[in-house]
């Protein structure tokens, strides 16, 4: 079976390499005699993969000596309930800030709500997210426990160039579309953290980086499986981590590592992107509905301009081995993700396609 170009936002492709090795080694892991998904998560040989991937981690992005790695399950979603419970001073009055960029911004927002005073200092949503919201630094509350970003909003298609500046307020960043991507200053954030099915993993794993001093101030309220502190005492064996998950993460990190790490991928990554945005621009069929200044280098949103188009394109596209084309359903039209994964010929050959298309029904 040949294997198509995969445009999912997530669950999304992961390298080639990463899978044929874990097929390698399913069955039986190293001189162990069982796979990885049989082996006991307090095991020496599941230490070591664990370890390991942890320190791949650490010397790849790199993450700082002062903050502690964690494997957590619960997805992205998790966090957008966690981070207002590990991060509040107290229970309804505990302050945090958040910009609204998109989607998933949106839906952290919410969910903060239940716990806290949540200021929504800057907002994209009336221009349906198509762009970064502009924020006023002054506007974020010098008394507000956190400040709340998401890096890459993978269902418009948009990204944070430059962060916000907190002061002494903890910037908090969802980046499960947009970790390892490029290089990433770990010390401008109390937290950072990514869902792994984007651009690392299987689903199941969700990575969080967070500073010391972020740990041990959870509510009270707060489940003991939910308190930070539980897991960064625990090395994330507080109960059975997602063994498998963690094991394939290692094997990326491994590949980007190998690969001449995320300054050579934010090259490729740049390049790749640049393939397609070029094309949107001179298209006469295609936009892309971005404001320039804010695209994502991860997902590229893109339309006809009409739906009857849109679906046609899909449908085409399909069959001719570009799939998961289609945009979010909350906004139609068209994105393609194109993680580390997506290799540049594979944005080389949907812009060929794209030109006949174009070519078939401008
Ligand atoms: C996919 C995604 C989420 C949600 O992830 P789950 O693991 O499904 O909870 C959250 N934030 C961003 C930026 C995402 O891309």
């Amino acid at each position: 079976m040949k294997r198509v170009y995969n445009f999912s936002a997530g669950p999304s492709m992961l390298p080639l390499p990463v899978l044929e090795k874990a097929q390698k080694e399913f069955i039986s892991y190293g001189d162990s005699g069982m796979s990885v998904t049989e082996m006991s998560h307090r095991s020496k040989v599941y230490e070591e993969i664990i370890a390991r991937a942890e320190s791949d981690l650490r010397s790849l992005m790199p993450v700082p000596e002062n903050y502690k790695v964690l494997f957590l399950q619960g997805g992205a979603s998790m966090q957008f309930a966690q981070i207002p419970l590990n991060l509040l001073s107290a229970y309804k009055t505990g302050k945090a800030d958040y910009i609204n960029s998109g989607n998933f911004a949106n839906l952290a927002i919410q969910e903060a709500k239940r716990f806290g005073d949540i200021k929504v200092v800057a907002s994209s949503k009336d221009d349906g997210y198509s762009h970064i919201p502009d924020w006023n630094d002054a506007d974020f509350r010098p008394d507000a426990d956190y400040v709340y970003i998401c890096l890459n909003n993978t269902i418009y298609g948009t990204r944070f160039t430059t962060l916000p500046k907190t002061g002494k307020v903890p910037l908090v960043a969802d980046a499960s579309s947009c970790i390892l991507s490029e290089p990433i200053d770990v010390s401008q954030f109390g937290i950072l953290y990514a869902g792994a099915q984007k651009n690392v993993a299987p689903a199941g794993v969700t990575i969080v980086l967070i500073r010391e001093d972020l740990l041990g101030r959870a509510l009270d309220i707060t489940p003991k499986m939910l308190d930070y502190q539980t897991m960064a005492t625990s090395a994330s064996m507080y109960n059975t981590p997602p063994c498998f998950p963690i094991y394939m993460a290692g094997l990326t990190f491994e590949w980007l590592l190998q690969t001449g790490g995320l300054k050579a991928r934010k090259k490729i990554n740049e390049e790749k992107a640049a393939i397609l945005y070029g094309y949107l621009d001179e298209s006469r069929l295609f936009k892309n509905p971005v404001l320039p200044r804010d695209r994502s280098i991860m997902n590229v949103t893109f339309v006809t301009g009409s739906a009857e188009l849109d679906d046609a394109f899909c449908k085409e596209a399909e069959k001719a081995g570009f799939v998961n084309i289609k945009g979010h359903r909350s906004v139609g039209g068209m994105r393609a993700s194109i993680y580390n994964a997506m290799p540049a010929e594979g944005i080389a050959e949907l812009v060929e396609f794209m030109k006949a298309f174009e070519l078939a029904h401008a």
